[in-house]
């Protein structure tokens, strides 16, 4: 059984809140305790105060010393060993889902809840384990927070849910965001359930799942790619410019392209400031956008965007899992290669910016007129970075530029 042990002026409050629903079964079934211990009933004050004025004067009061390690050792003595001791504080590292999986699997954890301005620094030096924050803001007391994290750390211990398997697919479990979920009815105010969870065919309901969690930590929490990139990608773009140097070796245009198409990019995305993961997968993808060319030209004899979109995400997963690089990473940059000669239904800021970048460098090396160098600017630049690289290198004069770029396609676009 795991046990948690709260200390706290206010046991109550965390009674009442931990003793309902899926926590209140847990106990119940007793695969968790949760234990309050009443931090006042340990006070030799008189008055039963557990506060003070604080030493060097400013505002609020403090939790004393004594009454607080007098708890803890009542703790300590029961557990029979040193138990871990968590001050729950703003100042505290940031919980989330690692460190509940972390302290799952730990038997005896106390949970120390301030007031006021907080507790005696002697005390916490003395006990403290492990300083722990809900988020970047202030709350009255510890107790909420506490109960945050026996609610998140125990339904992860076995048997607390239904179905075990099912924090495992979760958000934050494997570094993203969770899937969208729908249930019964099929309709409802004609909306209706995408069609691939009807057909019972798992493969492609998990390759769905898992595509939308991507594009759900994209568009949501872009942050939890770049956290992802510092465990996952060993190895930084230098490497992967190098391996591509070499997949061309003897083809310097091709070089030259991808290196500009890189430069373009990145220097978009910095200047749109996208965040740093998607920049990251901006500046993969640029590098290996063309990687099918070589391929198509042994096997087709030719390289219409269409077979290089087939062929190019294969061959840059191959390279890019070689080198080590996230496979959240990897299935990103094989969307972006697989899509960015399709400018119909452009979704996402790095798709967005790699086209553009694409263009700016396609339209000089095709020696684009001036009329398909409007209509890309029509139709294709978005950024406002892209828009002023594309009018500066160019010298466009964008007045009334819709009316002289005409209807017709350009080729070479
Ligand atoms: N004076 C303290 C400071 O500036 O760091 C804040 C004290 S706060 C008003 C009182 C108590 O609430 C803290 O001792 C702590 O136990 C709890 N608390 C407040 N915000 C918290 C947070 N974001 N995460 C965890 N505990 C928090």
């Amino acid at each position: 059984m795991k046990n948690y042990y709260v200390m706290t002026l206010f046991p109550d409050m965390v009674e009442d809140g931990l003793n309902t629903s899926i926590m209140g079964k847990a106990i119940e079934k007793k695969i968790i305790n949760v234990e309050t211990v009443d931090i006042r009933a340990f006070t030799k004050e008189k008055h039963g105060h557990v506060d003070d004025y604080p030493y060097g004067g400013g505002a609020g009061m403090v939790m004393q010393a004594q009454p607080v390690y007098d708890a803890y050792r009542f703790i300590e003595d029961k557990v029979k060993e040193k138990p871990y001791v968590i001050y729950m504080t703003p100042q505290g590292k940031v919980f989330n889902q690692a460190k509940a999986k972390e302290l799952s699997h730990k038997d005896n954890i106390v949970f120390l809840c301030g007031h006021y301005e907080g507790i005696d620094e002697r005390v916490l030096e003395m006990i403290v384990d492990e300083n722990m924050s809900i988020g970047d803001y202030v709350l009255t007391g510890g107790e909420m927070p506490a109960m945050v994290m026996i609610d998140s750390i125990s339904r992860l211990v076995p048997g607390v849910l239904g179905n075990d398997a099912s924090w495992e697919d979760e958000s934050f479990s494997d570094g993203l965001l969770e899937y969208p979920q729908y249930t019964r009815p099929e309709v409802f105010m004609e909306k209706k359930v995408p069609g691939v969870l009807m057909t019972g065919h798992h493969a492609n309901i998990e390759k769905w799942r898992h595509e939308q969690s991507l594009k759900r930590t994209i568009e949501r929490r872009p942050d939890l790619l770049s956290e992802n990139k510092g465990a996952g990608c060993k190895n930084d773009n230098d490497t992967l410019i190098e391996e591509m140097i070499k997949y061309y070796k003897g083809a310097p245009k091709r070089i030259q392209h991808f290196l500009k198409v890189y430069e373009f990019a990145s220097m978009i995305g910095r200047m749109e400031n996208i965040d740093s993961g998607v920049q990251h997968i901006l500046e993969t993808a640029a590098i290996v956008h063309d990687i099918g060319i070589k391929k198509c030209e042994k096997k087709y004899g030719k390289c219409d965007g269409s077979l290089q979109e087939k062929e190019g995400p294969a061959i840059a997963a191959k390279m890019l899992r070689k080198l080590g690089y996230n496979p959240d990473v990897i299935a990103r940059c094989g969307y972006l290669i697989a899509h960015h000669h399709t400018y119909s239904d452009i979704s996402g800021i790095d798709y967005r910016i790699l086209v553009e970048a694409d263009f700016l460098v396609n339209l000089y090396e095709d020696n684009a007129d001036k009329k398909a160098i409007i209509t890309a600017y029509d139709r294709i630049f978005r950024t406002n970075s892209g828009k002023m690289l594309c009018r500066t290198m160019f010298a466009l004069d964008t007045s009334g530029f819709a009316e002289k770029a005409g209807t017709n396609d350009n080729n070479c676009l």
